[in-house]
């Protein structure tokens, strides 16, 4: 498991992946918000990142509710 998932980790974390386009985000706190969601490079990042939260989440309560029942 730890295999598979180490390319995928380093993957999303390279620096290709976080710098979605070249320049800065200097346009305020509602219109980078606003940039995020409408560019298509931000918006799967952000959408993997949300996946990976849910995922993460519903993996960690799956495994307290095994530990509390033995
Ligand atoms: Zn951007």
């Amino acid at each position: 498991m730890k295999q598979t998932l180490l390319p995928v980790i380093l993957l999303l974390l390279s620096p290709a992946v976080v710098l979605a386009h070249a320049g800065e985000h200097k346009q305020g706190l509602i219109s980078t918000i606003g940039h995020l969601i409408a560019e298509p490079d931000h918006a799967i990042v952000l959408g993997m990142a949300a996946v990976l939260s849910v995922g993460a989440y519903i993996f960690v309560k799956k495994r307290k509710a095994q530990t509390e029942r033995q």
